[in-house]
């Protein structure tokens, strides 16, 4: 592969090279704990023991770095596992976070609880108003900028470039959260970002059948990224070999995936936007949204996740998430088949009481990859049952 290759050939080849011992076009899955050592310290290609490395997490890593454009790639356990192990390693007691109030529940749970409860103070903001997080800056104790756009469900569009050059200014590492749009629609290092942290779970993998998490490393952050693969190795929450495989088989065709499920959740976006029981259709797609513009110049489309806000309160909402057929009732996102999530009593649940609460009238889509006429009538089906 040519280093100037574009995306859609650097999600199939980098990190891919074929089997040089038997010419296999898939690099095998290296399901092993360990390697032989040819004399004490004599390592084959540097691998020792797989908490460490594992040439399956070697093939992903590479991948996701090539994909966002970063030095490093790193693949964990999960999304959370890839948080806990960047924040570990960034803060100290009495530092200071500042994150944005409809980030992922559990990234606010995890902020807010187990760091919380290690002396990290944090403010959550609407990180779409430059003015409140610059606000919320504290010159000196606050280390991480935490963004998320899409936001989580309330698809708040954020502003990459001006908050990197804000956070910059400060002296803080920005943080994006680029789960939502995955790198074949927004690519936050290129807009300046220091850090992009995905849960691999959802687009990348694609397919609803892998939990893993991946951080990639702008050019300029090579000692973070030491540090990092350090926290890692000592602290243990690697992806598996299979886990690895699993995900670098999805992310060949993200593009194509990414395109289709935008296609999809507009057309989806557009009919709830003309019925009358829906309060507001929240999706970047849709002139009517606030972030349309700012989305339209940060993003190459506008992804999968559409949420809509009924004026029938909490009742209406469950009665919504409770009758499509097709969109399945379950947490999570970013697989080829639809699914259907009640964010208050589901994936946002750990923040209710809480800045980052999500209205109970909330309703998020995850729109899959099947034909689309199928979906619409299965959303003007749900509708009628209102
Ligand atoms: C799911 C999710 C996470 C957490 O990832 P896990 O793989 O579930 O640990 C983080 N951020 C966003 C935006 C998510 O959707």
């Amino acid at each position: 592969m040519h280093d100037d290759a574009r995306f859609d050939t650097r999600a199939i080849h980098a990190g891919q090279a074929f089997d040089p011992t038997t010419g296999a076009v898939i690099p095998p899955i290296y399901q092993t704990s360990t390697y032989v050592q040819d004399g004490i310290g004599g390592l084959r290609g540097g691998y020792e023991y797989s908490r460490g490395g594992n040439p399956s997490r070697t093939a992903l890593e590479t991948q996701l770095a090539a994909l966002e454009g970063g030095i490093r790639g790193l693949s964990f356990a999960s999304g959370l596992a890839a948080e806990d192990a960047l924040l570990r390693t960034v803060l100290a007691p009495g530092d200071h976070v500042v994150i944005g109030n409809d980030v992922y529940g559990g990234t606010h749970r995890l902020v807010r609880r187990i760091f919380g409860a290690w002396g990290i103070r944090h403010s959550t903001v609407d990180t779409s108003d430059l003015d409140q997080v610059r606000a919320a800056v504290e010159l000196g104790t606050t280390k991480v900028l935490w963004v998320e756009t899409p936001s989580n469900p309330l698809m708040k569009i954020s502003d990459i470039a001006a908050l990197t050059e804000l956070g910059n200014e400060a002296g803080v590492l920005v943080v994006v959260d680029n789960t939502f749009a995955s790198p074949a629609l927004q690519q936050p290092i290129g807009l300046g970002a220091d850090v992009v942290i995905h849960s691999t779970t959802k687009y990348l993998g694609g397919h609803s059948d892998v939990v893993g998490g991946g951080l990639v490393f702008a050019a300029g952050q090579e000692e973070l990224a030491e540090q990092v693969t350090f926290t890692q190795f000592a602290a243990g929450a690697v992806s598996g070999p299979f886990d690895a495989f699993l995900t670098t088989r999805g992310i060949k065709t993200l593009g194509i995936r990414m395109q289709r499920h935008s296609q999809n959740a507009l057309a989806i976006a557009r009919r709830l936007e003309e019925h009358a029981g829906i309060a507001r259709v929240l999706y970047p797609g849709l002139e009517s949204h606030p972030g349309h513009e700012l989305a339209a110049r940060q993003m190459s489309a506008f992804g999968g996740m559409v949420s809509i806000d009924l004026d029938g309160g909490a009742a209406a909402a469950r009665r919504f998430a409770e009758s499509t057929e097709l969109f399945q009732l379950a947490e999570s996102l970013g697989g080829v088949e639809s699914l259907v999530n009640y964010p208050s009593e589901m994936t946002h649940a750990s923040v209710r009481g809480t800045e980052a609460e999500v209205p109970e009238s909330i309703v998020r889509l995850s729109v899959g990859i099947e034909d689309v006429e199928d979906l619409l009538e299965d959303i003007d089906r749900a509708l009628a049952r209102l």
